[in-house]
């Protein structure tokens, strides 16, 4: 199964997952209430199909629902079922399901089926609809559209169930994905429409980027550390219910993250590490700026601008 496939748009429009344009799709955008004619059952002659080449983009949430289905920690899930890709230009690290080694077939699949049917990504969760968020010329909101996307094995078009957006989503269990996954798309758009005016994010928020969003039994570790707990204030009850609850660490994951990479302060931290921090990051710079200056013998423009 690929991921939903996204029609060519304008620049306000932003996929939400990265999608190789290999099959057809039928631009027409579809809203909540139209509706639709597809169905997928285990009769179906094109059965398993769309599992046997896939391209599957990975959310946080699927990744910890696939790995407590396994009973494995995010790491060794990552380490198994995953590979990596580039999220954009800058380097954010992605997230696909890594197929069978002598196929590209899905590990999960099997001759009845999906075998992780209940905790399956939110990709084939979606398919055969596409979705996109929108943001219309006159307004600043974003705006979910959806659109069919009909690839020439998939027989399911074909079946005589018709049903809306709505109703097919909720069979899908599409809605609980969505909602746990929203913030983290949130990051993604934001950090794609920034561009270049935010610049390149450092080596280090890129490695807080993917521990935040993939790894979460890591990141759980993580604040619990002497280092997390140096530059934020989490009062005990608070550490405490993010041990137990994952998708409360989901949620503070994200905070952390808006905060890591755009500043939104939404975690207390403490002033004088921060100064602290700050200090010692911009020690490092000057630093590194008069060894680059002796190292490639540059004129130093600060000196020219003194003399
Ligand atoms: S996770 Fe399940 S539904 Fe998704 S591609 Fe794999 S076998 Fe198919
Ligand atoms: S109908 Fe489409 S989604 Fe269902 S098994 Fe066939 S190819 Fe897959």
């Amino acid at each position: 199964m690929s991921d939903s496939k996204t029609p060519q748009g304008d620049a306000s429009v932003f996929a939400k997952f990265d999608i190789p344009h290999t099959s057809p799709v039928t631009p027409v955008q579809l809203g909540l209430d139209d509706m639709i004619q597809f169905d997928c059952h285990k009769g179906i002659s094109c059965f398993n199909a769309c599992c046997k080449n896939i391209d599957i983009t990975l959310t946080p949430y699927d990744i910890l629902r696939l790995s407590r289905r396994m009973g494995i920690p995010t790491w060794e899930f990552l380490l198994k079922y995953t590979m990596h890709y580039d999220l954009d230009a800058h380097g954010m690290p992605g997230m696909k399901l890594r197929p069978q080694e002598e196929s590209p077939a899905c590990q999960f699949l099997t001759a009845q089926g999906c075998s992780v049917y209940d905790d399956r990504p939110t990709a084939c969760r979606y398919y055969a609809l596409g979705t996109m968020e929108l943001r219309r010329k006159e307004s600043d909101a974003l705006e979910d559209v959806y659109f069919l996307v009909k690839e020439e094995h998939c027989k399911g078009h074909e079946e005589p169930r018709t049903l809306t957006v709505r109703d097919y989503r909720r069979e899908q269990g599409v809605e609980e994905y969505d909602a746990l996954n929203r913030n983290w798309i949130d990051i993604i758009i934001k950090k794609r429409s920034s561009g270049p005016t935010v610049g390149a994010p450092s080596q280090r928020s890129l490695q807080l980027f993917a521990l935040a969003s993939y790894d979460l039994d890591a990141f759980r570790e993580f604040i619990s550390s002497d280092s997390f707990q140096t530059m934020f204030v989490l009062k005990a009850d608070e550490l405490s219910a993010l041990q137990q609850d994952d998708t409360a660490l989901l949620s503070f994951a994200t905070r952390f993250l808006k905060q890591v990479l755009f500043g939104e302060r939404s975690i207390a931290q403490r002033e004088e590490a921060v100064r602290e921090r700050y200090a010692q990051r911009k020690d490092i710079i000057e630093r590194r700026y008069q060894d680059d200056v002796e190292r490639h013998r540059l004129r130093d423009p600060l000196e020219d601008a003194e003399s």
